[in-house]
């Protein structure tokens, strides 16, 4: 039952994480990415929880301290860039017993590539066209028309995930807008931001903003709106520039160089909410099937449980996905149901709707840093794990 060959759809987090364990198990995993290559555009990521656990058990703890950075404070600014207050993030940081990194998105994927390169084939620039499932197996085309067989399918393709697609139908099933876009890129630092993490909130939008290597920052943008739908590069571009036209602060000097950026990331702020994310031989990890939001700040850690929790019950239930697929879902889905709603709850903090939240929200900031604000607010962060819960990361012996 075991020599089971897999196909991933998506080398993102969940896809890359998936496919070491699989591997890890003695399945036969093969990964397919849409991109031409791992992608670049990114954006910075608090990283704690059950993901550091399944690093840790990857043995990729000095690498995320190598790639990791050590933000002393989030400082959140007004319109003339004067501290209004600040998230102490190297006391959370003690909280977390200093398991909190702050990474980028690019370079905690590179990390998950590099641990798979040469033992996973990982073929890159394709994608799936149809899904066709008979009894013993599923019928794979790809974009250039080829056919190939595989004993099972895996969605890790993202919140636009064309694996739920063929499987389940139309996205907007499942998509739950909440009302505002993201969006990142990064450009050269022009500013001497150092080392250093800045938020601007302001009325119906937030910017925030990070110092990274290279003597480069990683700005990203968060604003109310109506559903844009899909968006070209310049379009990207210019609805950017039009949102954040008036925008003070670090902003005008942080959008300077956007129009000679290649990437831009820029998506809606939408979680995806789905009853089961199994059918028949074909399953979804990740964003494909629970996307959290930026809001909830955990959607990579969940990512990487869910994918260990899922190759884990491959491996208990012998390859069998029909008794595999049921387990992982019951491992997790109440936990994800919960984070949702919790993200959902904290949407306002990243946009404020109007000019009195926003004068409440920068009273909050000047306490935040305080003790009892901040054991009070971030003690939810620090829950026990899934791990910690009773579903133990195993290391059996591979066979
Ligand atoms: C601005 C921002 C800030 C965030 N901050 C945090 C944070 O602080 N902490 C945190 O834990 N999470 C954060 N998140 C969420 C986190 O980035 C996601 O939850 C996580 O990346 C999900 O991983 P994934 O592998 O499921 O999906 P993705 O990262 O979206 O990866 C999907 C992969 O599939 C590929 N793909 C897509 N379609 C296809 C296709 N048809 N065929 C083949 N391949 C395909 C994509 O190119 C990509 O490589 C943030 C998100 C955003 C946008």
């Amino acid at each position: 039952m075991k020599n089971k060959k897999i196909l991933i759809s998506g080398a993102g987090i969940a896809g890359l994480t998936l496919a070491y364990w699989l591997k890890h198990f003695g399945f036969e995993p093969v990964v397919i990415e849409r991109s031409k290559s791992l992608r670049n555009e990114g954006y910075m990521m608090d990283f704690f929880g059950p993901g550091i656990q399944v690093a840790k058990a990857m043995g990729l703890e000095k690498e995320l301290e190598k790639k990791g950075y050590l933000f002393d404070r989030f400082v959140v600014i007004n319109d003339h860039q004067k501290e209004l207050g600040h998230v102490p993030l190297d006391e959370i940081r003690k909280m977390f017993d200093k398991r909190y990194y702050s990474i980028m998105r690019g370079d905690l994927e590179e990390i998950l590539y590099k641990k798979i390169k040469g033992k996973i084939e990982i073929r890159f620039n394709t994608s799936i066209k149809t899904l066709k499932e008979n009894a013993k197996s599923v019928s794979v085309t790809f974009k250039d028309g080829k056919k190939e067989r595989f004993d099972l399918v895996v969605g890790a393709d993202g919140i636009h995930s064309k694996v739920r697609e063929l499987t389940f139908g139309d996205e907007k099933q499942f998509s739950h807008f909440l009302g505002y876009y993201v969006a990142a890129f990064i450009v050269p630092d022009q500013m001497d931001l150092g080392d250093k993490a800045y938020l601007y909130p302001e009325v119906g939008r937030s910017t925030g903003i990070y110092a990274i290597r290279g003597k480069k920052i990683a700005p990203f943008f968060v604003f109310k709106s109506k559903p844009l739908g899909r968006l070209s590069i310049e379009e990207r571009k210019r609805i950017l520039k039009e949102q954040f036209a008036d925008s003070k602060a670090f902003v005008p000097e942080a959008m300077k160089d956007i129009d000679v950026v290649d990437e831009v990331f820029f998506d809606e702020v939408s979680q995806i909410r789905m009853t089961t994310w199994h059918k028949g031989r074909m399953t979804l990890v990740g964003d494909a099937g629970a996307c959290l939001t930026l809001l909830a700040g955990q959607g990579s850690t969940m990512a990487m449980a869910e994918a260990y929790v899922l190759a884990n019950e491959m491996n208990q239930a012998g390859g069998d996905h029909e008794v595999a697929y049921p387990a992982y879902e019951q491992a997790l889905k109440p936990i994800i149901k919960k984070k949702q709603k919790e993200a959902v709850a904290f949407s306002d903090t990243f946009a404020p709707p109007g000019r009195f939240s926003l004068w409440l929200y920068r009273l909050f900031v000047r306490i935040m840093h305080r003790p009892f604000v901040l054991n009070r607010f971030f003690r939810n962060f620090n829950e026990p794990t899934v791990f910690d819960e009773g579903y133990l990361i195993k290391m059996p012996k591979k066979n």
